[in-house]
């Protein structure tokens, strides 16, 4: 299995592609989650994309594709599920060059549809667990105590891009840079349309039939 994930910020991208992972057996591969490793471990590229990632603008290609060859190169054997990758047309026209030369393709692409002052709404009362990545949503679905994770007791933070302003700037993002790839994997046949604005298990089981179908 080898899927993309395509949706704006808060469509549940993250959420649904580890489900989708653990369902089946693929590596789930966030760009997002591994940028904000090497933030934490303070490596040269976590301080490069830093930058752009507080102001809620996009990491530049060259870093990110560099990010997904090695990806591709260690874990892409088993199946993959890619979260948050691509989000320009150069890094889905140099992921298809990667996959040429690895004998690999992408098998679906799931479009995650929320209208965006549902997505603003999510932002903004999201909540993440510093130690295991489970995310929260503080008004429907509150952790048992208020500052633990239920699975793991880890502390829970909130995102600093997860700030109202930066949240109108990844929107603005999206709509200009992603949204056009939209068009690249319709025009191959591999677009399935999702409304992620249903409860969490109705949306995965329509994702689970899209990617089985
Ligand atoms: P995410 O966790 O997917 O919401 O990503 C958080 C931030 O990481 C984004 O707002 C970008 O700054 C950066 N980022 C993640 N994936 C990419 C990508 N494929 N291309 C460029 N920037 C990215």
């Amino acid at each position: 299995m080898q899927v993309i994930f395509l949706g704006a910020p808060g469509t549940g991208k993250g959420t649904q592609a580890k489900r989708l992972a653990q369902r089946f057996g693929a590596e789930h591969i966030s760009t997002g989650d591994i940028l904000r490793d090497a933030i934490k471990e303070n490596t040269e590229m976590g301080r490069k994309a830093k930058i752009f990632m507080d102001a809620g603008n996009l990491v530049p290609d060259d870093i990110i594709l560099g990010i997904i060859k090695e990806e591709l190169l260690t874990k892409g054997n088993k199946g993959f599920i890619f979260d948050g990758f691509p989000r320009t047309t150069a890094q889905a026209e140099g992921l298809d060059r990667m996959l040429r030369d690895l004998g690999m393709s992408i098998s679906k692409v799931i479009n995650l549809n929320v209208p965006d002052e549902v997505i603003v709404n999510r932002l903004k009362s999201r909540v993440l667990c510093d130690n295991c990545g489970t995310d929260y949503n503080m008004q429907i679905r509150p952790p048992k105590i208020s500052d633990k994770c239920d699975v793991c007791g880890g502390e829970l933070y909130r995102r600093s891009d997860d700030a109202a302003d930066i949240i109108e700037n990844r929107l603005k993002v999206y709509r200009q840079k992603t949204k056009p790839i939209e068009d690249f994997y319709r025009s191959k046949g591999l677009m399935a349309e999702i409304d992620g604005n249903r409860n969490c298990d109705e949306v995965f089981d329509s994702i689970a039939k899209a990617v089985a179908g």
